[in-house]
């Protein structure tokens, strides 16, 4: 199946139970994003700066980027015109940095919280008791200009589906808890983004409102830089 083709078919299956499609574009050429543009998608993930901003030079100025890597304080300000949503966000200093360079454009950033749900020390994210921490601290009451729309999780790379239905049970928990203490009087507290390609089932059975899907829609990544393709 064309790019076209996968896009057309999962955006048909994700449509209709109202969960939103990004497509993770990293590594991949511009011609293959226009490609499931023109399918109709407009929602894409990045996870590095440098890669985004050319990317965002190079395509239609309707797409929708999110962000869905780990963002260093010090590159905020090169995305902050320019990206729809920050679902990345794991720790209080990057949302200072991201509420400091939204205001400087005059704008306000859509952010998701991090939640570190997988057991592999190697991802990033915030565990729930940091999340409350977060969320109960004066210094995130004074910020203006970030929005938290919601949670992401990226569940353990097992075959272990259990564990993974575990992983994306707890989270779905978690975030209708916090939604009901902290986020009761605010209708855009609303974005569940878990599920990628080899769980995304799980994740929507699970309660996902958002997936995150790269190699399903695009084909396997290659290890090279996305310029030279
Ligand atoms: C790369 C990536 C994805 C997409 O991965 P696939 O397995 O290709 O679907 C989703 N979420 C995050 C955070 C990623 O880094």
């Amino acid at each position: 199946m064309s790019i076209a083709d996968n896009i057309r078919s999962l955006k048909n299956e994700t449509d209709t139970i109202k969960v939103q499609l990004i497509a993770v574009s990293k590594t991949k050429p511009a011609e293959e994003i226009k490609e499931a543009y023109d399918a109709g998608q407009r929602l894409f993930g990045e996870n590095m700066v440098q890669e985004l901003t050319d990317k965002y030079e190079n395509l239609p100025k309707d797409i929708k980027w999110h962000f869905i890597g780990h963002l260093q304080t010090n590159k905020v300000k090169y995305i902050a015109p320019i990206i729809s949503m920050i679902q990345s966000v794991d720790s209080l200093k990057l949302l200072q940095e991201i509420d400091k360079h939204a205001q400087k454009n005059n704008r306000v950033i859509d952010c998701l919280l991090q939640a570190y749900i997988a057991d592999e020390e190697t991802k990033y994210g915030l565990g729930f008791d940091q999340i409350i921490e977060l969320l109960r601290s004066e210094e995130y009451a004074g910020l203006s200009n970030v929005r938290i729309r919601g949670l992401m999780g990226i569940a353990t790379n097992t075959d272990n589906e259990k564990q993974i239905k575990e992983e994306f049970y707890e989270l779905k928990t978690f975030f209708d808890g916090i939604k009901q203490t902290y986020f009761r009087q605010d209708p855009l507290f609303d974005v569940l983004s878990m599920g990628m390609s080899s769980d995304y089932k799980i994740a929507i059975e699970q309660g996902s409102n958002m997936v995150r899907l790269g190699s399903t829609i695009f084909g396997q990544r290659v290890i090279k830089h996305w310029k030279n393709n």
